[in-house]
This record gives C-alpha cells, structure tokens and sequence, in this order.
C-alpha cells in the first residue's frame, strides 16, 4: 500500500532521482495517460460529428505530434537521470583517486614515525600515533570500496583469472577474522573439508568476498555467537555458505541488503561503524566471476550468507542432476 502511495508522492519521487517533478517518470507517466484519454476522446467525437476525412485526419495527425511531443519530454527526463547517475559516479571516482594518494602518504609517515623515528615517544603518543594509523587505515578501506563501486557502476571492475584452492582460501579468511571473533566471542567452527576441484578467478577480489561474508557474521553476531562456513561442490558449480546465529535481517529490509550504502536498522544502533558497500561489491564480483550470490536470514535467529563459483568445464563432478 505504502508502495502505491508513493508512487504518486511525485515531490518525493522527484526529491530522490534528483530532478524537477514536471521531469519526474511519476509526472509524465499520468501526463502521458491524460493525453492519450484525451486524445482518444477527441478523435472519437471529431469522427462522430464530421464526416470529412480531412478534418479526421487532420485531427490524428495532431494527436501523432502531440504524442511525440510527451515521448520527447519522457526521453529528456530519462537523460536527465542517466546524466546526473554518471556526473555522481565520476564524481566519486575522481574524489577517491585524489584522496587516495594523500592517505597513502599519511600511512607511510606514519609508519616511519612510529618506527623507525619512535625513539624519544612517550607512551601516550605512541597510542595517539596508533590510533590516527587505525582511523586512517579506516579511510583508504573506504575510498578503496567507493573506488570499486565507481569502477562496477561504469562496468569496469577488473578481474584476472588465475587458478584457486577456495579451501586454502577459506582457512586464510578465518585465520585474518580471530582476532575480531576473539574480541566479539564468537566461534568460527572448524571443519574438515571435503575436497574441491580448483576453480579459477580472482583470488584477491574473492578474498575480499569471502572476508566480507566472513567479518559480517561475526560483527552482526550475538553473545556465543556461533559461524560456520561450509562448501559443497555440485556439478557445476561450488558454493560456499556463511551461517550465524546472529541478529538477523528484519523481514521488510531483506530486499534492499544488496543495494548500495544500504545498512538494516536492527543493525545501526549496535554497530555504528559501516558503510554498507560490503555486500554491493561483494555480490558484484561473485557475478562478474560467473555466479550468484543470496541470503536466506530470520530477524534474532540469524542469516546463511551463500554464494556460488562455476565449475571450469574440465573440473566438473560427475555427479548426476
Ligand atoms: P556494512 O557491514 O559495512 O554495513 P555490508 O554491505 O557488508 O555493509 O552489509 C550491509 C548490511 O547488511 C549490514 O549493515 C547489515 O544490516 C546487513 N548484514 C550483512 N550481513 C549480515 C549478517 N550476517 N547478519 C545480519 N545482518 C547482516
């Protein structure tokens, strides 16, 4: 219902594409249907009351103008918004371009101060260097992911193909996550895996896939939080799934988790830190690689994050469909 009554919320819809509501797809959809109704009405009563085939046609012809006329105006509000979506990205990719070397710098200096010209630092302003490295550390991730949501909104996220041990790769993610799930006391289940065939894509853009699935079960976990991540080879695929008993995903936000800056408000007041960009880029290049990536999650019960690798042709199972 709700979704209905915005629909005609054309101020708000306006508000939100960034454009003037005369340019607003909600605007010149209803212009677009009193035209024609009127139009259609007119030609009726002209036929109705004339017999001449001038003014008939005379009138259709009017009627053809006056729909190009609206076709037009809907098509420069669509370039509107195409425009004003690509001046945002571009913005974007140039502001984390510019940011990006001066934070570089600040990381490099700071490593130099707090190493090689440490001597002489008290322990209060080791701890202040420490803390500007972790806050500065926090803003080259973040201009790192608005760089690649810049780079997949313009279809030109690079990937090299090379080929991958997901079973070394998946051990290397939860060994870089103890720490965070020591501090949060949450437990990673360990397993021993079955074998998988080697697949091959992009080890460092998947590890940040599965990092992402990986820190986000622990993060939006509870107390003795539980994680368990499982691979299963089908025939011609592998997935892997990330399941906690954490927070969950309110059932009304579940079909925005994958949009961008999206984050759930049963997560907000918690976790204050995040960007909401994880799961956008993550699922961006799961299907750049050639697979999928979904959720199935209950609010306060927890979420399985999943997603799936094709199989290269030579290393399909045998197995039967
Ligand atoms: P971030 O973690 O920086 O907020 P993500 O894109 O990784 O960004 O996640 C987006 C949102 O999806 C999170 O803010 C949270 O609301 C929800 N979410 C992701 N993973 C989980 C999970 N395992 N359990 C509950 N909510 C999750």
């Amino acid at each position: 219902m709700n979704k209905i009554l915005d629909s005609f919320n054309l101020k708000k819809q306006a508000d939100q594409l960034g454009v003037s509501v005369w340019r607003s797809p909600g605007f010149l959809f209803i212009l677009l249907g009193v035209v024609i109704i009127a139009a259609m009405l007119a030609v009726y009563f002209v036929s109705r009351n004339s017999d001449s085939v001038e003014y008939l046609l005379g009138s259709e012809f009017a009627l053809v103008i006056v729909l190009l006329v609206v076709g037009n105006s809907i098509i420069n509000g669509i370039n509107e918004i195409a425009r004003a979506n690509k001046i945002k990205t571009e913005f974007i990719s140039i502001a984390s371009h510019q940011l990006k070397t001066p934070l570089s710098e600040i990381n490099w200096e700071l490593e130099l101060l707090s190493g090689k010209f440490a001597d002489g630092l008290n322990e209060k302003q080791k701890e202040l260097l420490k803390n500007v490295n972790v806050s500065n550390c926090k803003m080259i991730r973040l201009v790192n992911d608005l760089l690649d949501v810049a780079r997949i909104d313009q279809g030109k996220l690079p990937l090299v193909s090379e080929e991958i041990d997901l079973i070394e790769m998946i051990k290397e993610v939860i060994e870089n996550n103890k720490n965070l799930a020591s501090s949060r006391n949450v437990k990673i289940k360990t397993r021993s895996y079955v074998q998988v065939p080697k697949i091959v894509g992009d080890r460092k853009r998947l590890l940040v896939v599965l990092d992402n699935l990986i820190s986000n079960s622990i993060k939006y976990n509870s107390k003795k939080g539980r994680v368990d991540v499982a691979i299963t080879p089908e025939k011609e695929r592998v997935i892997i799934c990330v399941k906690d008993n954490g927070v969950g995903i309110p059932k009304n936000q579940r079909k925005n988790i994958f949009s961008k800056f999206f984050r759930s408000d049963n997560v907000i007041k918690n976790q204050t830190e995040g960007t909401g960009l994880g799961l956008y880029i993550a699922k961006n290049i799961v299907l750049q690689s050639g697979g999928d990536m979904w959720f199935d999650s209950e609010e306060g019960e927890g979420s399985t994050f999943c997603f799936s690798l094709p199989l290269e042709e030579n290393e399909r199972y045998g197995l039967s469909d």
